[in-house]
This record gives C-alpha cells, sequence and structure tokens, in this order.
C-alpha cells in the first residue's frame, strides 16, 4: 500500500496504490466520507476530511515508516457515487499532499541512509587519503601535499568528499573519518623516504576539531607511534563553518604550533570569520580559494578581492598558496603578484599514495637535472 521514492532535493514521493485505492474506494467509501490522517511522531496532519457531517469510523491505521502513520477514517456511505476520473483526480492530489507533508516535515531518509552507509564505510576503514601536490611555481619542485579524502568502497567505486562531507560534518562522523584519516597519513608520511626536509601533509579539519585538546592529543600521539616527525603535518582549518570558541582555538593552535604543527586558513574569504582570524588566531598561512582563482583574466569583479587577498597576505606576512590553478596564465598572474604557491589541476590531481610516490620521485629526478 506505500511506496515511497525519493525525488532529487531530499523530497520523497508517497504514492497511495493498490491495495489501498480498493480498501479506500471500493470498500464503500469515497472522498466525500473518508478521512486521512499522517501520523509524524505525535503530529497529526490531515490531509483529506469530510464534507458531510456524518459519523466516522475509524478504518485502519498503518505504519509507512519507523515515524509515520497513515490514519483513515471513514463513513457508513458507500462508493456508488464515485466515477474513475476522480479516483485517479483524487490520488494525484493525495500524492501531491503527501510530498508537501514530507517536505513540512523535514523527512529525510536519503539522509538517514548515507549516515548508515558511512558508519558501515567507517568500520571497513573504507576512507582513505589522496594527495595533490603543492608545487613552487619559481622552481617546479613540490614543497608538500594536501590530503583530501575520499570514499574507496569495496566495488571499486571511488566518491568524492562533496558526496558525503556535509553529512559528516552534521552527524559527527567526522571525527571518526579524521582519525582514520590521520592514521593513514602518518602511515604514509612513515614511507616516504626520498623528501626533502620541509615538505609536509596538510589535513583538513572543521572548526570544531581544533577548539578541542582531545584533537590535538590524537593526532601528536598517532604522528609519535609512527615515528613521523610533528613538522611533515599541517593543519588546514576552513573557514565555511564559525569557530564557535575562539579563546579554545587559540590554546589548541598554539600547542600544535608547539610542536611544530603549522596552521593554514582555507578557503579564505569565502566563509564566517573574513580576515579577522588571522588577528584572533596563530594562523601562517593562507590558502586563497579557487573561486578567486577562477577570476584571472576574466571581467569578473572578484578580480578585485582577488588583488586585495594578495596585498592583504603580503601586508601581514603570511605564506600564500593559491588553490584550483589550472592554467599557465593563472600561473603567471599569481608570479607576478608575488604568489608562488600553486596547487591545481595545472600541476597534478589529487592522486592515491602509490601515484604520489612516483610524483615525487619524478620531481626530484627534475630538481636533480
Ligand atoms: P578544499 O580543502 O578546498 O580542497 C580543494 C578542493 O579543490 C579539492 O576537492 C581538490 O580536488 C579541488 N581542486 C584542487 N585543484 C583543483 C583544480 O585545479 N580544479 C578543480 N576543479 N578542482 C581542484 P575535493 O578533493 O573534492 O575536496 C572537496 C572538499 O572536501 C575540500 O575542499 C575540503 O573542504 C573537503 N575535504 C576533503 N578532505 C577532507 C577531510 O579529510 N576532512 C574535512 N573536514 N574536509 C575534507
Ligand atoms: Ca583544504
Ligand atoms: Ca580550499
Amino acid at each position: 500500500m506505500k511506496i515511497i521514492r525519493n525525488l532529487p532535493n531530499d523530497t520523497h514521493l508517497i504514492t497511495i496504490t493498490d491495495p489501498l485505492n480498493r480498501q479506500l474506494y471500493f470498500n464503500n467509501t469515497n472522498d466525500n466520507n473518508v478521512v486521512i490522517n499522517i501520523i509524524y511522531k505525535d503530529k497529526k496532519i490531515q490531509i483529506q476530511s469530510k464534507i458531510k457531517k456524518n459519523i466516522f469510523y475509524h478504518e485502519f491505521k498503518k505504519k509507512l515508516t519507523k515515524n509515520i502513520y497513515l490514519e483513515v477514517f471513514v463513513t457508513k456511505k458507500g462508493l456508488t457515487d464515485i466515477v474513475h476520473s476522480e479516483l485517479l483526480m483524487v490520488n494525484v492530489f493525495l500524492c501531491i499532499l503527501l510530498v508537501i507533508t514530507c517536505i513540512f516535515l523535514g523527512l529525510r531518509p536519503q539522509q538517514r541512509t548515507v549516515k548508515m552507509a558511512i558508519e558501515r564505510g567507517i568500520k571497513r576503514k573504507e576512507f582513505i587519503p589522496f594527495y595533490q601536490p603543492i608545487i613552487n611555481s619559481m622552481t617546479g619542485s613540490i614543497i608538500g601535499c594536501e590530503s583530501l579524502i575520499r570514499w574507496c568502497k569495496a566495488n571499486g567505486e571511488i566518491i568524492s568528499p562533496a558526496n558525503f562531507i556535509d553529512i559528516a560534518e552534521q552527524n559527527k562522523q567526522i571525527y571518526e573519518i579524521t582519525d582514520l584519516l590521520i592514521s593513514q597519513v602518518a602511515e604514509d608520511l612513515s614511507k616516504l623516504t626520498n623528501i626533502h626536509d620541509n615538505f609536509y601533509i596538510s589535513i583538513n579539519v572543521i572548526p570544531r576539531q581544533l577548539q578541542n585538546q582531545t584533537f590535538a592529543t590524537k593526532l601528536l600521539n598517532t604522528l609519535s607511534s609512527a615515528q613521523v616527525s610533528n613538522h611533515r603535518v599541517a593543519i588546514e582549518v576552513t573557514e565555511r563553518t564559525q569557530f564557535t570558541n575562539v579563546t579554545s582555538a587559540k590554546e589548541v593552535m598554539q600547542r600544535l604550533i608547539d610542536h611544530g604543527i603549522s596552521i593554514k586558513l582555507d578557503d579564505a574569504g569565502t566563509g564566517f570569520g573574513g580576515f579577522s582570524y588571522f588577528q584572533e588566531l596563530p594562523i601562517s598561512t593562507l590558502k586563497i580559494d579557487k573561486m578567486f582563482i577562477d577570476t584571472i583574466g576574466t571581467c569578473d569583479v572578484k578580480a578585485n578581492i582577488l588583488n586585495a587577498i594578495i596585498s592583504f597576505g603580503k601586508e601581514a606576512k603570511l605564506t600564500m598558496i593559491a588553490e584550483g590553478v589550472e592554467t599557465q596564465e593563472q600561473v603567471n598572474y599569481l608570479r607576478d603578484q608575488g604568489v608562488f604557491l600553486i596547487q591545481g589541476y595545472y600541476y597534478a590531481k589529487p592522486m592515491p599514495f602509490s601515484d604520489l610516490e612516483k610524483y615525487i620521485n619524478n620531481n626530484l629526478k627534475k630538481d636533480n637535472h
């Protein structure tokens, strides 16, 4: 009797089909003498009500999902006056109402499904880092990498963070995912032999994680167990969400810095803190978002913002890394502006660790020539 179909945008279509149709329409009822309620937890929403003032009898109550019930009342009056086309209209009407109801209730089964799948993925350790090189455009040499999480399923499918990271952040599953990632980064770092003294791998975190000393403790312990020097790791904190406790964040960051781990502000200028975080927090590097890099060579008004960001970075004596650089023109422009550290498809896409090892070796050979 119930079909729940997921539609784009997290809405859901609940269609009422046979045998419910039969129960509603062939069971001596019609749209004038049937009352349909949808009950979500304790909330009751009437989606079709009586027109005639008859006495209604409770026909049935059916559980659709864990929290949603369908409840139907009918009168004694029969269906005799209802025609077939009307049946169809009633069905369409019910469908529309149910879709609206589900949107109104904020039901997001799709999100719940992703959450459960992430849970399984964490247990199976399916979250692994890919690495994207950061290159000095003046010398062509690799200065470090950013670790970027990928969900590698058993069937070989690789899922990008855009499809799960927001849900993982909302459900706090990001903590376990970051733990998995840090362990893997530490293990990979311990295997890299062909790297110069300042080579590092950066790890993405959200502000909430950096407000908690447990994060710093775990990170330092993991690096120590893998016998990896702390300065091999850097932290990238995104500005997309807000720091709710700047004092705690400052303490955690300072502790990490005291242990040799630097802090970079990711997506600077796109999110919450604006540039005030650079005054309040011990951040040494500014990552210029792709959104601003994309304006190079265009008439986009944001091109002025790029220049303002670069001026600010120079003024504040920050290290700057340009992200999402795809063309020679962009590399040249940035070089003319004094931004030399480049991350983007122009040099390399994010890659698995085995490819990174090869990339580093080739890069080193180039350096030696
Ligand atoms: P992000 O930290 O800003 O990472 C840069 C994103 O830009 C990456 O997307 C990278 O693949 C992409 N990118 C780099 N260069 C280019 C380019 O030249 N062209 C284009 N079109 N894209 C480029 P990705 O890997 O899909 O990651 C998306 C976002 O997911 C990241 O943005 C970051 O915010 C988040 N993320 C990734 N890994 C983690 C993680 O371990 N923890 C957390 N909290 N977030 C993560
Ligand atoms: Ca990042
Ligand atoms: Ca970024």
